[in-house]
């Protein structure tokens, strides 16, 4: 990813944030990627909800609901939160429902989407009649080159497939959901629903809605809008159907950063920087993908002349963001800026070792900064007994 893809993030400035560690969310950044997704929504005739697996952020929700349909929830305190704060249209799915997992989705959602037909068969009688049902389907088509992250993968757990749906009893469900992408373009998108029409035709026939999933990069520069709004019209045409779409990340890339501070540089064979944050409990990805996220003026090392090993708070051993290179040395004191940490971060933090919980800050529309969360002791101990 080149510098300009970042540098709407460059201008969350650093100093302006009250505490360290803390993520910034620029809500300005946040509405252009809104009014882009609105703009599918009409241009297409289709609703677009936030995953908020990725981002939950929900003092941001106010805007989020002046443009997007409603918010999709992968368990029953999604839901809930959904219900509370963003309002509009819920939609619930799961890879299993206990039955007062069931209970809650079935309190707070519009939609519930199952992913086998065994959970189907188990609560049809429970919600027939009080929501809209839906299944989510395995088209066993891969696009996703990460394992971790492909719902195709053999021996996925995610979906049913082709064959397991011929014989079914599919009496009462009223929507398709398949979700197979992850960061990608529309041409992903177009493959995925060649495959989809040629071997689930008879249950697109049948059904009101279908639900693309997630993983639509919709918002990123280079995103092919028009071939997406092309292939949402030709799915609701041919079958007459709604279409949503429930991405996670087009919702909140290049929305934030994580601002954080130097505590200490020491010396092993090279300079370390150890800063107030962590990956493995702030940014767990960075570890699981892995990837090396960019920082504001922080250059591959050996480009710049200053080199330093930047590393968490945390005790565990590869609590590394990786090598970096500034045109100064660093300071203890200084901050630095973590580029694009909106989502699947703030979402995924753990109490990992005890360290503090960066804040979270937002910035409005006139610019102004205001923390608007802190974590102190009590959450960390509230999580524990
Ligand atoms: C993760 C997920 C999403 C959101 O995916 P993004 O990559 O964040 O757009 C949507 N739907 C389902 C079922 C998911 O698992």
């Amino acid at each position: 990813m080149t510098d300009d893809y970042f540098s709407p993030l460059h201008r969350i400035d650093p100093a302006k944030v009250a505490v360290s560690p803390s993520w910034v969310v620029d809500l300005g950044l946040l509405e252009d990627n809104l009014k882009i997704l609105k703009d599918v929504q009409e241009r297409a005739g289709c609703k677009i909800l936030l995953a908020l697996k990725g981002f939950a952020t929900w003092s941001t929700f106010p805007l989020v609901a002046k443009y997007l349909s409603g918010a999709t929830a992968s368990s029953p305190h999604e839901a809930q939160l959904a219900r509370e704060e963003l309002g509009k249209e819920v939609h619930s799915y799961a890879p299993a429902y206990s039955d007062s997992d069931l209970d809650a989705a079935l309190k707070f959602s519009d939609h519930i989407v199952f992913n086998s037909l065994p959970q189907w068969q188990r609560y049809k009688s429970k919600v027939k009649g009080k929501v809209s049902c839906g299944l989510r389907i395995n088209p066993e088509h891969r696009e996703v080159e990460v394992a971790l992250y492909d719902p195709c993968a053999p021996r996925s757990r995610l979906g049913v497939r082709g064959e397991e749906i011929a014989n079914a009893d599919l009496d009462g469900i009223e929507g398709l959901h398949f979700h197979t992408l992850c960061e990608l373009g529309s041409d992903a998108l177009e493959r995925t629903l060649a495959v989809v029409e040629r071997n689930f035709k008879m249950l697109l026939e049948k059904v009101k809605w279908v639900n693309f999933g997630g993983g639509h990069h919709i918002t990123r520069p280079g995103y092919d809008r028009d071939r997406l709004i092309r292939l949402i019209k030709h799915v609701r045409d041919t079958y007459n159907v709604d279409v949503y779409l429930e991405p996670g990340e087009a919702i909140a890339i290049r929305t934030g950063n994580l601002v954080t501070t130097v505590l200490d540089i020491i010396d092993n064979d090279g300079k370390i920087a150890i800063l107030d944050c962590s990956a493995t409990a702030h940014m767990p990805d960075v570890l699981e993908m892995p990837y090396r996220p960019e920082i504001i003026g922080g250059a591959k090392p050996g480009e710049k002349k200053y080199n330093y090993l930047l590393g968490g708070l945390t005790c565990l051993a590869g609590d590394v963001l990786g090598e970096y290179s500034f045109d100064e040395p660093l300071e203890v004191g200084d901050r630095l800026s973590i580029l694009d940490m909106s989502h699947y971060t703030i979402v995924k933090t753990s109490n990992f070792n005890g360290v503090q919980l960066p804040a979270i800050t937002l910035i409005d529309q006139d610019g102004n900064y205001k923390t608007v969360k802190e974590f102190p002791y009590e959450t960390f101990k509230d999580r524990l007994s």
